[in-house]
């Protein structure tokens, strides 16, 4: 064995994995910072497919399907920051406590993710630090650098929903996740709605909480951040076309309001 062999072991990513954290705008100047906990399907090369056929992959259990495109045209227009994390969520879901017990999950819907059975609390850790850790301190470290330099920072989280889960369609287009900051969520609800042509979640097809989710809480909640999650049901946004509409009506709610929070001394 070579020298170097003990400490490969507790190594994930090497020079040929992409880095686990993905930015656009980082110069943006929008108020709101945009991110994607869901926004790769990626899996370390060392850890091959999971134990998981190819199109069980590229499922919604793998990624939020859709959003990537959602969030990348939505920071182009608005100008704002948008980072990402580029690795599936069945490697390690990057919104979740990773002392939850679905934060490497063994079970996926009714999917079982063989290659998460039996892992070491080693393996476990490994995966946190070398993808969850860095992409929350990407976040963390400019969340402090805005605040440092008086920046207004909405923080809104974008996911997207399957809708179909375990048998059960979902009704709604398009939903707010929110949990203790009260500005946001029910400034996005009242645009939405006004819309018309909406079914939209009040706190559906999921609500925000310290045990469910890491980017809301952690980043937002305890930082003092406006916040609020975004979900966008995924058949909506499955090709170009879906991503670049929904983020142009999102673009324009977004900007009507950043002035109306500008006008209210919130920003
Ligand atoms: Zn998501």
């Amino acid at each position: 064995m070579a020298p170097d062999d003990t400490s490969n072991i507790s190594r994930l990513l090497d020079h040929e994995d992409v880095p686990p954290v993905f930015e656009q705008n980082a110069a943006g100047r929008s108020p709101f910072l945009f991110t994607s906990d869901h926004y790769g399907r990626l899996i370390p090369r060392t850890l091959g497919d999971l134990g998981l056929p190819a199109d069980e992959l590229t499922r919604h259990i793998a990624w939020d399907i859709g959003i990537a495109g959602v969030a990348e045209t939505l920071s182009r227009q608005l100008d704002a920051r948008l980072v990402a994390q580029h690795y599936s969520r069945l490697v390690i879901d990057c919104n979740r406590p990773p002392t939850a017990a679905s934060s490497i999950p063994r079970l996926s819907e009714a999917t079982m993710i063989l290659g998460n059975e039996a892992l070491s609390r080693e393996a476990a850790e490994t995966r946190r630090r070398e993808i969850f850790d860095p992409y929350h301190q990407w976040i963390r470290e400019i969340i402090d650098e805005r605040l440092r330099e008086g920046k207004p920072t909405v923080l809104v989280a974008l996911h997207s929903f399957t809708p179909v889960y375990a048998g059960v369609r979902r009704p709604w287009h398009i939903g707010t996740l929110y949990h203790r900051d009260m500005t946001l969520a029910p400034l996005l609800l009242k645009a939405l709605r006004a819309e018309g042509d909406l079914v939209v979640g009040n706190n559906e097809p999921y609500a925000v909480s310290d045990e469910t989710d890491y980017t809301i809480p952690v980043h937002g909640e305890a930082r003092g951040l406006i916040n609020t999650g975004i979900e966008i049901r995924q058949d909506l946004i499955a090709d170009g076309a879906g991503q670049q509409q929904w983020a142009e009506r999102l673009a324009r709610i977004l900007g009507e309001i950043e002035i109306a929070l500008r006008a209210a001394g919130k920003i």
